[in-house]
């Protein structure tokens, strides 16, 4: 689909190129709204390009869910942690498996209290 979007725009653009470089003075009213309609299929396929990665931005799971915690000023997620759910989950679980490395140290109401007494 990302290909298909490129080749459009690189068409779009070699036919915008070539109008324009044929006129050889201001081209009439219809030259014109021709000139504009191949630029505007253009502009469509360029911006349709940087919507590949979807909502997650990620590359490799770009119709996934985005991490409910991203964005969450309360609990924010770990340094390194993206909006793809799918990713954070691995992150979440090669953490795990690696206790010594704590990115998310959340201390407990209850152990605050315990530690100041
Ligand atoms: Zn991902």
């Amino acid at each position: 689909m990302g290909y298909a979007n490129l080749r459009e725009l690189q068409t779009a653009l070699t036919t915008a190129s070539d109008l324009a470089s044929a006129l050889q003075s201001a081209p009439t009213r219809q030259g014109a709204d021709q000139l504009v309609d191949v630029l505007r299929q253009a502009l469509t396929a360029a911006s349709s390009l940087g919507a590949e990665t979807g909502p997650t931005g990620c590359a490799l799971h770009p119709g996934g869910a985005v991490d409910p915690l991203y964005g969450d000023p309360e609990d924010p997620l770990p340094p390194g942690y993206g909006k793809c759910l799918l990713c954070n989950d691995r992150r979440r679980r090669a953490d795990a498996h690696h206790p010594h490395i704590r990115p998310h140290t959340r201390t407990h109401p209850r152990w605050r209290r315990r530690l100041s007494a």
